[in-house]
């Protein structure tokens, strides 16, 4: 299924303004999805980018070279974001091949669903270790590098920019995915903390809380017709998100024009958040 089948869905055309130019990303989990949209948007912006990946090589591989088409320089990372000496590995070749980074996108993740009485420690862990503890392990590193390298006026007006992929699941809660929406409302106090103790630092720390995005992680929730209209009763906006919405989103909080904005989650999701249930009656 794709929007072409949806006649009456105006998607946007925006241009794209160089407004990262000279910085250096890291973009977690993204050679597929919303990671590989944020990266090549991020690339296209000016940004040099690592593509961090877990499984597929080639995939990665082909996003960093898309990436090098726009004149921007890219390569591709294998890295478990939740080990936390590969991802100390990660930062420290980032270091050695770019000199430094601006932009983190705390971006990989997963899901492993289950009534709740059946979730193994497993799924808990695993889920956990990767969405919540993987943000941390690599917030951590850029935050080190931002706090060594201060503000460089010619690059940006802060030292640091991080943005973390957390969900509405942030906000809104989720039956049978309760590990999932634990770490995503885990997320969303971190990222705060974080923002709150580092911004003396001229450091930024904020989110994308997304909607239904089109992506493999949800497509059960999509991929039929029958399901992509059960999906819509949730999204007043009438339309699945796609990944180059969360990209758009990403640009414009990395890039200087959201100098101000520290410490937010900025949900970009169709109106799912507005308790679409509410629109009649209630
Ligand atoms: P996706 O295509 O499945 O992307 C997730 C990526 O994370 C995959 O490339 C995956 O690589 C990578 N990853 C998983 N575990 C990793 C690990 N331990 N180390 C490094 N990379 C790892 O799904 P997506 O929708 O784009 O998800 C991206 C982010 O958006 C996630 O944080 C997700 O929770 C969030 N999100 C998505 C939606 C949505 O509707 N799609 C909504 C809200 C939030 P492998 O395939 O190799 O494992």
């Amino acid at each position: 299924m794709s929007v072409e089948q949806y006649p009456d869905v105006v998607m946007p055309e925006c241009p794209v303004e160089r407004v990262l130019e000279g910085q250096k990303a890291l973009v977690t989990g993204s050679a597929s999805g919303i990671g590989k949209a944020v990266a090549i948007a991020i690339g296209k912006a000016g940004a040099d980018v690592v593509v961090n990946y877990r499984g597929g090589a080639d995939q990665a591989n082909e996003v960093a070279a898309e990436i090098t088409k726009c004149g921007s320089r890219a390569y591709a990372h294998q890295a478990d974001v939740s080990n936390e000496d590969q991802v100390k590995d990660m930062f420290r070749k980032m270091i050695q091949e770019f000199g430094t980074i601006d932009i983190l996108v705390n971006n990989a993740g997963l899901q492993q669903d289950a009534p709740f009485d059946e979730m193994t420690i497993d799924q808990w862990n695993t889920v956990i270790n990767v969405n919540l503890t993987g943000q941390f392990l690599c917030a951590r590193e850029a935050v080190r590098e931002f706090k060594r390298r201060d503000v460089v006026k010619a690059v940006s007006c802060s030292a640091g920019k991080i943005i973390c992929m957390s969900s509405v699941h942030e906000i809104i809660p989720w039956a049978g995915h309760v590990n999932y929406a634990a770490s995503k409302g885990g997320v969303m106090l971190m990222m705060k903390s974080i923002a709150q103790e580092v911004a003396p630092f001229r450091i930024r720390v904020n989110s994308i809380a997304p909607g239904a995005i089109r992506t493999p992680i949800n497509r059960p929730a999509w991929e039929t017709r029958e399901a992509y209209d059960k999906l819509m009763e949730l999204v007043p906006y009438k339309r699945i998100g796609e990944p180059e919405d969360i990209a758009r989103a990403a640009v414009w909080l990395a890039s200087d024009h959201a100098d101000y904005v520290n410490g937010v989650s900025l949900v970009v999701d169709g109106g799912m958040t507005l308790y679409p249930g509410f629109a009649e009656g209630g």
